[in-house]
C-alpha cells in the first residue's frame, strides 16, 4: 500500500505569464507614471487617491477580513454592502476567493497549501504567488475547506456573479471619472493616480503576508511565524498584530488592545458602527487566555503548549 507521501504528486515552481505580464504593466504605469506625473497632478487628486487607498484597505480589513473570512462580529445587510463595495475598489478578487484563501492561510499557514507560504520566500509570499501556478497540495485541500457561509450570504454571491463589472465601475470608472469631472484632472493623471492607488493598498496588504511573517516580535507564541508588525499595523489602518491574530484569529480586534490603546483604525470604526448598531456581537478573546499565552511566553522564553480544548472554548468555526 502506497504511503501518504509516494502519492503526493511532484511539484514544480511554474509561471503563470498572463498575470505576471499584466503586474509588470501596472506597475510600470503606477510607479513610473506617478513619478512621472508627480508635479502635475491637482492637489485634490492627492486626496482622492488617499481616499481611494484608505476606503479599500479599510474594504479588505473590515469585510473580506474580519466580517467574512473569521466571522469575528456579525453586520446588518446595509453595512455588508458597503463593506463589499470598499472591498470591491481594492481590486483583489471578490470577497469569497479572498475569503476562502485566507482561511487556507490561517488553516494550513507555512504549509505548502497556504497560499502565500512564507516558508517559499519573502517575494513569493508577498506577491510572487500570484504569479505562480498553485500546489497540488493548496488544489486539493481547497476542495475541502467550508465556504458554506459564504455560499450562503446574497452580497458575497452577488459581488461574486458581477466582481467584473462591479471592479471595472467602481474601482476603475469612478475613480477616473471624479476627478475629471469635479476638478478637472486629465485623464492620464486620473488613471495614473488610480493605478497607483491600487498598487500602493495591493502592496500594503500584501505586507501582512509577507514581513508580518518573517519580522517582528511574537509575544504570544513563539512556534508560528506571524509576527507583530509596525509597518503592517500602520499602513492597514490595524491588520498588522499578526502574532496574536494567528494566535486568536476569531478576535474582532485583531489585536491584544482595541482602539483606544493602539493604533487600530478598523478597530474604531467597528467600535462606531457598534455604537449605531449597525454591528453587533463583536468577538473577542477571553483577556485570560491572552495574559496566560503572553505570560509564558516571557517567562519561560518558550511557548508552552496550553490546553487546546480550553483554548479554543468558546472560539467560532473558522480559524
Ligand atoms: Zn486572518
Ligand atoms: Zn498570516
Amino acid at each position: 500500500m502506497n504511503t501518504i507521501s509516494e502519492d503526493k504528486p511532484t511539484y514544480k515552481q511554474r509561471i503563470v505569464w498572463s498575470p505576471l505580464i499584466v503586474l509588470l504593466l501596472v506597475h510600470i504605469i503606477g510607479i513610473y507614471g506617478w513619478f512621472c506625473q508627480l508635479r502635475s497632478f491637482h492637489h485634490k487628486t492627492y486626496i482622492w487617491t488617499y481616499v481611494l487607498y484608505a476606503l479599500s484597505d479599510l474594504g479588505i480589513a473590515l469585510g473580506a477580513h474580519r466580517l467574512w473570512t473569521h466571522r469575528s462580529f456579525k453586520a446588518h445587510s446595509s453595512v455588508k454592502i458597503v463593506f463589499m463595495l470598499m472591498q470591491t475598489i481594492a481590486m483583489q478578487r471578490s470577497v469569497f476567493f479572498w475569503s476562502r484563501d485566507h482561511r487556507m492561510h490561517h488553516k494550513y499557514s507555512e504549509t505548502d497549501a497556504d497560499p502565500h507560504n512564507s516558508k517559499r520566500g519573502f517575494l513569493f509570499a508577498h506577491i510572487g504567488w500570484l504569479v505562480y501556478h498553485k500546489h497540488p497540495e493548496l488544489i486539493e485541500k481547497s476542495k475541502q475547506i467550508d465556504l458554506t457561509d459564504l455560499t450562503s450570504d446574497p452580497v458575497v454571491m452577488f459581488q461574486r456573479k458581477h466582481i467584473i463589472v462591479l471592479s471595472v465601475l467602481i474601482a476603475i470608472i469612478i475613480p477616473v471619472v471624479v476627478p475629471m469631472v469635479l476638478w478637472d484632472e486629465s485623464f492620464i493623471n486620473a488613471f495614473i493616480a488610480n493605478t497607483f492607488r491600487y498598487l500602493f493598498a495591493l502592496h500594503t496588504t500584501f505586507l501582512v503576508n509577507s514581513v508580518a511573517h518573517m519580522h517582528g516580535l511574537r509575544p504570544y507564541d513563539e512556534i508560528i511565524e506571524p509576527r507583530e508588525s509596525n509597518a503592517a499595523i500602520y499602513l492597514t489602518f490595524g491588520e498588522g498584530y499578526h502574532n496574536f491574530h494567528h494566535t486568536f484569529p476569531y478576535d474582532s480586534n485583531t489585536a491584544e488592545y482595541d482602539w483606544r490603546y493602539n493604533f487600530n483604525i478598523t478597530s474604531l470604526i467597528l467600535a462606531i458602527l457598534e455604537k449605531m448598531n449597525l454591528v453587533y456581537d463583536l468577538k473577542l478573546a477571553p483577556k485570560s487566555y491572552v495574559h496566560k499565552k503572553k505570560s509564558m511566553c516571557q517567562t519561560n522564553g518558550s511557548v508552552l503548549i496550553l490546553n487546546a480544548t480550553t483554548l479554543m472554548s468558546g472560539s467560532p468555526q473558522y480559524q
